[in-house]
This record gives C-alpha cells, sequence and structure tokens, in this order.
C-alpha cells in the first residue's frame, strides 16, 4: 500500500474530463494571461464566499504582500502575527519594512486569541494578521471587536481554511477570509482548494479599498501604462483559473470528505487512547467548522520525532508543521518584536504531527495508520 500526505492524482483522476476541458479550452483559445475562466472564477468564488471583491494573484504571498501594501502602512508600523504559522504570514511584513510582533496560539485550536493580541499591542500597532491555521478559523468575533476598538486593519490569513465558517454569537455565519479587512488565500496545489501549480487570490468587501488592491497587484494601473502607484505583477494564470473553476464546483464535497476522514482518524485514535494520554487528537472549535487542511495530532511526553520515524518505517509519511516557532527562525533574529511569553508556539513545534489527510483517503489506509500508532503506543509507552 502507497501512502501519501496528500494524494493530488487520485483527485484529479476523478475529474480529469472536466479538467482537461478547461485546460483545453484557454489553450485553443490562447488566452493565457487574464482570459475569461480568470473573470469567471473570480466571479464563482466570490458568490461562494459572499464576499464582493475577489481579486485573484500569483500565490498566497503575493496576496498579503499585496494586502499589506493597499493599506498603506508605514516604516515601523507594527503587525501582530502569531508565532506559530507558516512563515509567509511575517515575511512579507519584514519584507515591506514593517515590523511583526508575534504573539502566542491557542495551545488547543493552535489559533492566535484576541487575549494575546492585546496584550502586543503598543501605539504603533497598525494591524493584525489572524491565520485560520489547519482548517479551522480563528475566534473572529473578539479579534473583530478588539480591532475595531483600536483602529487596526486585519488581514485574515486563509491559505488553510478555504470553505470553513464561522459563527458570530448572534447566530450569523460568515466564510473564513471575508471577515476582516482584507482575506488572503493560497492556491498552492496541495491546500484545500489548489491548482495545478502557483495561484492566490485577495477577498475584500470594500470596493474602493478593492479597487486598489487589484491596481496593486496589476503594476499600479487602473489605465494601461498609467501608473498611479507602486505595485507589482501578480497574476493568476488562466490555465490555473480554468483548473480551480473545476474544483471550486467540488470544494464543499472535498471539505466533507477531509471531515469524514477524521472523525475517522478521531474513533480509531480514541479507541487506542481513550484518557489522550500519549496522543491528543484535533480540538473542534464550537463556533467554526473544520475544514482540516491538516489532522494535526499533539503528541504527549516528548515522543513526537519517535512516533513519527516509527511511522515512516511502516512508510506513513507525517509531517511537522511547524518544527520552529517563528521567534526562533534564524530570519527573524533581531528584527520582530516577540511577546513576553510564546509559551503555547514553542511547546507545539516540538509535539505537533500532521498525519496523511486528504480527500482520497480509504479507510483500509486509515485503519493501517490507526493500527500503526496503536503499535508504538503499545511498544513505547
Ligand atoms: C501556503 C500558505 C501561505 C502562502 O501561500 P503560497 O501560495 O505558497 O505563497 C501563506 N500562509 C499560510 C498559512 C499558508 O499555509
Amino acid at each position: 500500500m502507497k501512502i501519501d500526505m496528500v494524494d493530488l492524482n487520485g483527485q484529479y483522476l476523478k475529474i480529469k474530463n472536466e479538467v482537461d476541458a478547461g485546460i483545453r479550452t484557454v489553450i485553443e483559445s490562447s488566452a493565457f494571461i487574464n482570459g475569461p475562466a480568470v473573470n469567471e472564477f473570480r466571479r464563482h468564488l466570490g458568490r461562494y464566499l459572499g464576499c464582493s471583491g475577489v481579486i485573484t494573484c500569483a500565490n498566497g504571498t503575493d496576496a498579503l504582500q499585496i494586502a499589506l501594501m493597499a493599506l498603506g502602512l508605514k516604516q515601523g508600523d507594527e503587525v501582530i502575527v502569531p508565532a506559530f504559522t507558516y512563515v509567509a504570514s511575517a515575511e512579507v511584513i519584514t519584507l515591506l519594512g514593517l515590523t511583526p510582533v508575534m504573539v502566542d496560539v491557542d495551545p488547543d485550536t493552535f489559533n492566535v486569541t484576541a487575549e494575546n493580541i492585546r496584550k502586543a499591542l503598543s501605539p504603533a500597532t497598525k494591524a493584525v494578521i489572524p491565520v485560520h491555521l489547519f482548517g479551522q478559523s480563528c475566534d473572529m468575533e473578539p479579534i473583530l471587536e478588539l480591532a475595531a476598538s483600536h483602529g487596526l486593519y486585519v488581514i485574515e490569513d486563509n491559505a488553510q481554511a478555504i470553505g470553513a465558517e464561522y459563527t458570530f454569537s448572534d447566530g450569523h455565519k460568515a466564510m473564513t477570509g471575508t471577515m476582516g479587512t482584507i482575506g488572503c488565500t493560497s492556491f498552492f496545489p496541495s491546500k484545500n482548494l489548489g491548482c495545478y501549480g502557483d495561484g492566490g487570490a485577495i477577498f475584500c468587501n470594500d470596493p474602493v479599498l478593492s479597487e486598489r488592491i487589484a491596481m496593486i497587484a496589476n503594476h499600479g494601473q487602473k489605465i494601461k501604462y498609467h501608473h498611479s502607484v507602486i505595485g507589482c505583477n501578480s497574476r493568476l494564470d488562466t490555465i490555473q483559473a480554468a483548473v480551480l473553476d473545476v474544483k471550486l464546483g467540488h470544494l464543499d464535497e472535498y471539505s466533507q470528505a477531509r471531515r469524514k476522514a477524521a472523525i475517522y482518524y478521531d474513533e480509531g485514535l480514541h479507541r487506542l487512547d481513550p484518557e489522550r494520554q500519549f496522543i491528543v487528537t484535533p480540538h473542534r472549535s464550537e463556533n467554526s467548522t473544520h475544514v482540516y487542511h491538516q489532522y494535526t495530532l499533539k503528541v504527549r511526553g516528548g515522543r513526537r520525532d519517535a512516533l513519527k520515524e516509527f511511522l515512516s518505517k511502516r512508510g506513513i509519511p507525517s509531517m511537522i508543521y511547524y518544527p520552529l516557532p517563528l521567534q526562533e527562525q534564524e530570519a527573524f533574529r533581531g528584527i520582530a518584536k516577540a511577546g513576553e511569553e510564546l509559551k503555547y508556539a514553542e511547546e507545539c513545534s516540538k509535539s505537533v504531527l500532521s498525519l496523511p489527510m486528504h480527500t482520497e483517503l480509504t479507510h483500509e489506509i486509515q485503519d493501517y495508520v490507526i493500527a500503526a500508532i496503536g503499535d508504538f503506543i503499545r511498544e513505547n509507552c
């Protein structure tokens, strides 16, 4: 049995006809840049998310950079970011001469909280980047309230949670990426909505800001060869848009498949370790659906690396997202301001282990993974 972290080929084979036809149409029309499929996809994605402004771009990192550029922040302005995230969330802050301020995360959800953001506020704080890590929304209501009361911009990094839905205390719901000032996502192939190369998008419900974002992504021009601001060149290829338009039609079904697989892991692992003495399965927030970009365990007792090794010997891949919290990355040494305590970011980086998670998982594969973890517990704990 060959087990992959992600099975993009198996997923492709089920939608091959649709995808191949979409790609062929682009090639036959030679509309490789800004062809009709790009606008079609933008429209469909906006409708899916309930967001009036969708601007596509070249990748998720560009999306974050363009979002920050559009807000007109100045050198030295502080942007709060969780210490436990992918580097892109913080890298772009530094690249623009802004100061990343790292804050701790909640050890159950792995997400940044309003409480941690509050502790890091300073007169220079201008924006906050909540990252919806591993497929579940941050608790946005208190974050949005805090931001509103301090006049902060909120840029949601939604690269891992597209399709997740957050419920506010009054019962109204919103898709992740559409609640803040600006939302950003990535269409990297292994993301929940992934293309067959690089891609990204920016979400914004403010029409004036949306226009500015679109302009910045396109060399700062609205009228061709008339450049009103410094921008960049960041586009989604038409071929990728055609692929994404097909896959968007399957996104809810994909999220559902991931959720089912997560429940199956949960049940199997809870049977092995009912008291959660050895492994902690992913926490499910009450106010967010989970789209399981990753199925991330916490391994207790310093046994994470041993479990990874054990699984690997049985042909089971697993990944550590992320082995170092940002404050320990060499690149940020002396640049970033770290909040007082980043205890949980540190702890998570030492204990997390993500199991294979994708839309094509079978019970056979999952039983094999669960059985291997059972053997590990019996032999090592
Ligand atoms: C993938 C990812 C990004 C960056 O996306 P790219 O398309 O690879 O540039 C940013 N933030 C998070 C949390 C991600 O997982």
